[in-house]
């Protein structure tokens, strides 16, 4: 790529991979990619640069019901109109029960039957709208609404999975579509439930999606491998994947450990633990990604440091379902490498993860500055730092770095900003991580194209409209 075909710009400051670098230039080329750039009157980015980040793990759809869950035996209340949202709520979930990730679950199933291709676009185009203001440029879709609510399948099959490509592209996001392999409803192998049919796949027909999709790929769309869970994926079929040529490339992607009744029923019917059982059933190495992965033994949490996989971490999901407290320190001690994800989407805010991520060690500890190891470490730069690889690694595609031919996604805080007055590099990102309620985004750039200016995302309005209008037909209480 020639020079001439360079865009020049400058930042104040510029965050790499070991600090801040004073006076940055970048280029960003034709095909949104960053060079170095040697032109000293490049246009001026702003003060503070940073690379974007990449959330690892969504579901898009679940942005939709943020909210609706948060009423004790809420199960019932969703749709309470509806005869056939009635019919199909299991009696175990009483207003006696505890309300858990299961009676949760439930509710969620009800919300999940009422999308189709058209309502999974608007609402995934508003998601990553309100992904790109808050700072995410890239997302892992753990996708498994594939088929109509009765499970027959949709023409063409893969209908689903282009609504959520086609929503990427109208908000300029980069995605990472993980098409996800369910097969059954327990570790016992037991058929999926009549509001699991949807989700189901058998080994052929998931291959050959994947292989549709695969011809998808771009600068902005990579297509890996999910394996919903341990209990959804019988052993035969893990490895009959595993070792299809389509897993030689892309991330994997797997729900691990975040439930202790999970971890229990693993250990009934595999006589091992879910991450422990993994690791002797598969090579995991820094293409997967072990979303959650909340409960693990002492031997597990370094044995999965070691691999170079990326723990998939979503702290406010998790503290939303009441799953548990990952491991943080001592995952950090032996090298791990993790990254962020919104998962449900009850937020979407890469500071709010990274701030419950280490809120939750100090609660749970009562000591503080738990995430940075070592005499002198920032917390907000601990984990930024962090978070912008492993994000970048479970993406499988060039991004989180602010170097020659990664993808040039980046924003730049509000440098008018009070909270950031008297900030200087040593102390920005911390402010930014642990005192940035209101949004410090300014812009986003995305593959070199600016999506947000000024906090506005470009085509907000519209997407916003068309979100509303869906989200009302669909007569949730
Ligand atoms: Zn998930």
């Amino acid at each position: 790529m020639s020079s001439a075909t360079l865009a020049h710009f400058r930042a104040g400051r510029a965050w790499r991979i070991d600090g801040w670098q004073a006076d940055a230039a970048l280029g960003v080329d034709a095909d949104g990619r960053l060079q170095a750039s040697a032109e000293p009157a490049g246009a001026s980015l702003g003060r503070w640069v940073l690379p974007g980040m990449p959330n690892l793990h969504s579901h898009a759809f679940q942005r939709a019901m943020a909210g609706l869950a948060e009423r004790r035996g809420h199960v019932h209340a969703i749709f309470p109109d509806r005869e056939d949202q009635k019919a199909a709520i299991p009696g175990r979930i009483s207003q006696k029960s505890e309300d858990n990730f299961w009676s949760w679950r439930e509710t969620m199933y009800a919300f999940a039957a009422t999308i189709g291709p058209d309502e999974l676009k608007a609402i995934a185009a508003q998601l990553y709208v309100e992904m790109l203001k808050a700072g995410y440029t890239s997302v892992c879709e753990f996708h498994y609404l594939h088929h109509r609510p009765d499970g027959t399948p949709y023409a063409p099959p893969q209908a689903m999975s282009l609504a959520l490509i086609e929503a990427a592209r109208e908000a300029g996001i980069g995605l990472t579509l993980l098409p996800v392999l369910y097969i059954s409803g327990g570790f016992d192998g037991r058929a999926l439930s009549a509001r699991q049919r949807r989700f189901g796949h058998g080994v052929d027909d998931y291959l050959r999606l994947l292989e549709t999709l695969r011809r998808q790929q771009g600068d902005e769309v990579s297509v890996g491998i999910a394996l919903h869970s341990l209990r959804a994926v019988p052993e035969p079929a893990l490895r009959e994947v595993l070792a299809s040529g389509l897993a030689a490339t892309g991330p994997i992607h797997i729900h691990i450990a975040e439930q202790v009744g999970e971890v229990q029923d693993c250990l009934a019917t595999r006589g091992a633990r879910p991450v422990e059982w993994l690791f002797d059933h598969a090579d995991v190495d820094a293409r997967w990604c072990l979303v959650h992965a909340t409960h693990l033994t002492a031997a597990e949490t370094a044995q999965l440091a070691r691999s170079g996989a990326v723990a998939g971490l979503c702290p406010t999901t998790e503290a939303n379902l009441g799953d548990g407290l990952f491991p943080l320190a001592d995952y950090l001690d032996a090298g791990g490498t993790l990254g962020i994800g919104s998962d449900s989407h009850i937020s979407i805010s890469p500071v709010e993860e990274l701030r419950w991520l280490e809120y939750g060690q100090r609660l749970a500890t009562r000591h503080r500055n738990i995430a940075a190891r070592r005499e002198g470490d920032s917390v907000g730069e601990t984990l930024w730092r962090s978070a912008l690889r492993g994000g970048a690694l479970a993406s499988g595609r060039p991004v989180g770095e602010l170097r020659d031919g990664a993808r040039a996604d980046l924003i730049v805080l509000d440098e008018a900003s009070p909270l950031l007055a008297a900030r200087e590099a040593r102390s920005l990102l911390d402010s930014f991580l642990f005192a940035g309620n209101t949004p410090l985004v300014r812009h986003v750039m995305v593959g070199g194209r600016w999506q947000v200016r000024d906090f506005r995302h470009r085509d907000e309005e519209r997407i916003a409209r068309r979100y509303r209008d869906v989200v009302d037909s669909l007569e949730i209480a």
